[in-house]
């Protein structure tokens, strides 16, 4: 048996970083980049003013007060989109609109409300009734981003303010490492489709759609490929509609059951890489390289990994395994999932020595996390996911937790509280 650690060691080191793509600047939200942005223009491109009011020399304005304004010449209007074209000289003024490109020869900007503009009738003159300094409301060319300096590196995620960011420096598109995409294979006798009627003896199939919205949770594009039936001719049919994708997915057929053909089809068809992991749910597991070609034509050997059939074990498992796997092909350099310490309110046997991933529901109280378990436990009761806001962590050496006992809890993105509030982090596409 392995350790989760083992396994997931394995699996990255037969994964590898997806080619770059150009992709509109929104399109790139979330993606990480692969190049590095260097700027070709300044942002701002030219000095403009920070605030509505006149652009002067400000030696002209020396010792101006309420009561002793000084009274310059305006030359004209500026306002923001226009270059002006104005060179202002001594005793001279310019009306300017925040954003406007600041004048030739002025050196600082007196807002509207220490001047006696509203109060004056001749508009050709302005009496300025204060002092500035040089520079006072004048934004710098270059203060945001100067021209030829690296912005972003190659390997860094684009959020919103990326997207922003690339966008005021006139960018259309960038490279960005494009999302893989995960084709999903589920494997049963027992399983329908919904739609289909239920009839003795069957089910509906789940984890095509649990492993669909998790792979599109983490950035990966989903192919659902349906349901194959337990014997190796519809598995490989199956697994064959899948080989285009930059990984597979199958959920079922890797336990020591009579119709467990997937393991026996991967043994056949690429590489098998293990199949049991020392955790809990999710102890039969099955990785391997299978042959797939890419749209350019070219042989390529396509990471699968073989998650067990049980929905929770499956999406236990995909978070272990799956997510880790999505996001190195993505180029991202994190695969930690947030964990906090918390402390046992019912107790849990560990039976045979495995590491038991407990759903549990956190809750803070008086400085703490406590967690408490969800309900039944059993790898088929998917309900207790869905009322779950972490994984508790029962190390393998660990007969038992006990109430009061501290264990780390992990928390993925998906079942974070506030994050399923808003249900932040969700792409809308696919
Ligand atoms: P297996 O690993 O194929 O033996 O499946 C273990 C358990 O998971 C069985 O009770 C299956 O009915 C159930 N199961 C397998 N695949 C699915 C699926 N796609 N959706 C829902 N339950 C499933
Ligand atoms: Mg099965």
């Amino acid at each position: 048996m392995l350790s989760v650690e083992e396994a997931l060691e394995k699996i990255l080191g037969c994964v590898s970083v997806l080619p770059g793509e150009g992709r509109s600047v929104l399109e790139a939200l979330g993606h990480v980049l692969a190049e590095d942005v260097v700027s070709d223009i300044a942002v701002p491109p030219q000095d403009n003013s920070a605030m509505d009011g006149y652009a002067l020399r400000v030696e002209d304005i020396a010792g101006a007060g309420p009561a002793c304004p000084r009274t310059l010449r305006v030359l004209g209007t500026v306002a923001a989109g226009e270059s002006g074209g104005y060179t202002v000289g001594p005793g001279e003024a310019v009306r300017i609109m925040t954003g406007a490109p600041v004048p030739s020869g002025a050196s600082g900007v007196v807002p509207f409300e220490d001047t006696d503009e509203t109060t004056r009738t001749d508009r050709s003159n302005i009496g300025i009734r204060t002092t500035i300094a040089a520079g006072d409301n004048i934004r710098l060319a270059g203060e945001d981003i100067s021209r030829g300096s690296l912005i972003m590196e190659k390997g860094s995620l684009i959020g919103p303010a990326e997207v922003g960011v690339l966008a005021s420096l006139g960018r259309r598109t960038v490279k960005v490492i494009r999302r893989p995409v995960v084709a999903i294979l589920a494997t049963g006798d027992e399983l329908l489709e919904a739609g289909e009627p239920l009839v003795p003896g069957k089910r509906y199939n789940s984890n095509s759609y649990s492993l669909a919205a998790l792979v599109r949770y983490y950035g990966g594009i989903p192919r659902i490929l349906g349901i194959a039936r337990d014997s190796e001719d519809s598995v490989v049919a199956g697994l064959r509609r899948g080989l285009a994708a930059d990984m597979l997915i199958t959920s079922g057929g890797v336990s020591r059951g009579d119709y467990d053909v997937v393991k026996d089809v991967l043994a056949k068809q690429g590489e098998i890489g293990f199949w049991t992991v020392r955790m809990k749910p999710g102890k039969p597991l099955a990785f391997g390289l299978i042959r797939g070609a890419d749209e350019d034509g070219a042989v390529r050997m396509k990471p699968h990994l073989g998650l067990p059939g049980n929905p929770v074990s499956v999406m236990t498992t995909f978070e272990l395994f799956g997510r880790p796997a999505i996001f190195k092909m993505m180029g991202k350099k994190d695969f930690g999932l947030r964990t906090v310490e918390a402390v046992m309110v019912d107790s849990l046997k560990n039976t045979d020595g495995r590491r038991i991933y407990a759903r549990v529901r956190l809750e803070e109280r008086g400085g703490e996390y406590l967690a408490r378990l969800t309900g039944l436990q059993g790898s088929g009761i998917l309900t207790s996911m869905s009322r779950a806001n972490g994984l508790a962590i029962i190390p393998e050496d660990w007969a038992e937790a006990k109430p009061g006992d501290k264990v780390a809890v992990v928390i993925p993105a998906w079942q974070d509280v506030a994050s399923r509030e808003t249900l932040g982090g969700v792409p809308l596409d696919s």
